[in-house]
């Protein structure tokens, strides 16, 4: 049998276990061209609750009845494909099932990068590696000298993108929700400071570890902590938004910014991106984070759940904090 996620309902609000059905469904065979994978380990991100979502994003919504969208990845099985072997480990989106079919023109995939434990390639080489690197490095354009602040820094992507201004010498602390977050943050990563933005005054916080006012801002987070920064800015500053978790689950009308016009009286620009601009220089960051891992210079963490069946577990966990770094279900060995 091949166990399956399917979206079962819209979300609203808060996810509920009733928006995913479990099914077994047949194991595929694979075509001309075609290989059949085995799921080993599949990602979690909080932009699929967007996803799931019935509104149009960057990418089209799911409907009803759909494989849950996803990244993974698999141990090839059975290979119609000369240049997918038996045996290799691949990564691709195939989604929240078991086994599945890939390797023809819809559905790519591509060999894990060698040399790194897969849930570290998944982690840092993955989705969420590449977002930090371009989205701190071109957007946030971080220089030595420079105060750096990071929200949901103990996350997959803020972890990463921390570490990689501290590479270019900058002074860096990060927003996470609990003190054990905060103390890894400081002890295991390097980071300069922690807020704990659930117990903390973060505005004073803020005002006394930044004197000189923030020079690069990577937001995860959007809403009051955005706010908070946006009154805290040095001249020139950069705002980074890559995501904005706070917003996620808000039903009604969201409210925007209401400090925004101080990136007029400091000068200062606030822009967003998605990582997809960036194919074309994938192999660059690969073999940046990848360096910096084997070097020692970028740590990984990885929070990894134990069984296929509790995928919705590990998305709703995301945006009640459960992960720290990289959030991963192990489905099979
Ligand atoms: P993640 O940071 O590993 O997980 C989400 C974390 O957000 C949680 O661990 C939690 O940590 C924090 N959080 C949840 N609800 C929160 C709230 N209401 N206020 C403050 N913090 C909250 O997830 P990720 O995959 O690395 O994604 C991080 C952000 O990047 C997301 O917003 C995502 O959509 C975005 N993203 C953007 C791109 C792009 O192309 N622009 C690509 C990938 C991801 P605490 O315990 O600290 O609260």
């Amino acid at each position: 049998m091949n166990r399956q996620i399917l979206l079962d309902n819209h979300p609203r609000g808060d996810l509920q276990h009733s928006d995913f059905k479990h099914i077994d469904g047949e194991k595929p065979s694979p075509g001309e061209g075609e290989v059949l994978v085995q799921t080993l380990y599949l990602a979690l991100e909080p932009a699929m609750k967007g996803w799931m979502e019935n509104r149009s994003d960057y990418v089209a919504p799911m409907k009803i009845g759909d494989v849950m969208r996803g990244n993974g990845t698999g141990r090839i099985l059975e290979s119609n494909n000369p240049d997918l072997p038996v045996g290799t480990v691949v990564a691709g989106a195939w989604g929240w099932q078991e086994y599945a079919v890939v390797g023809g023109k819809s559905s790519p995939v591509h060999a894990l990068p060698e040399g790194l434990p897969i849930p570290t390639a998944m982690a840092l080489l993955g989705t969420t590696g590449l977002t930090a690197y371009f989205g701190m490095l071109d957007v946030g354009e971080p220089v030595a000298g420079d105060a750096v602040l990071v929200s949901g820094a103990a996350g997959a992507t803020g972890s990463v993108a921390g570490q990689i201004a501290k590479l270019k010498g900058c002074r860096v602390v990060g927003l996470a929700g609990s003190q054990e977050k905060c103390d890894w943050l400081v002890n295991e990563l390097g980071f300069d400071g922690a807020i704990n933005y659930r117990d903390d005054d973060v505005n004073a916080q803020v005002k006394e570890l930044f004197p000189k006012g923030i020079n690069v801002f990577y937001d995860n987070v959007g809403g009051e902590i955005l706010d908070i920064a946006l009154a805290n800015l040095a001249q020139h500053a950069r705002i980074v938004i890559c995501g904005g978790i706070s917003r996620y689950n808000l039903t009604g009308e969201i409210p925007g910014p209401k400090n925004y016009f101080n990136l007029v009286f400091k000068s200062s620009r606030m822009q967003g991106f998605i990582l997809f601009d960036y194919q074309d220089r994938y192999p660059e960051a690969v073999a940046f984070l990848k360096d910096g891992y084997l070097s020692g210079d970028i740590k990984s963490q990885e929070t990894i759940t134990e069984g296929f069946e509790y995928m919705p577990d590990a998305l709703m966990g995301l945006f009640s904090g459960s992960n720290t770094g990289k959030q991963l279900v192990h489905v099979a060995d």
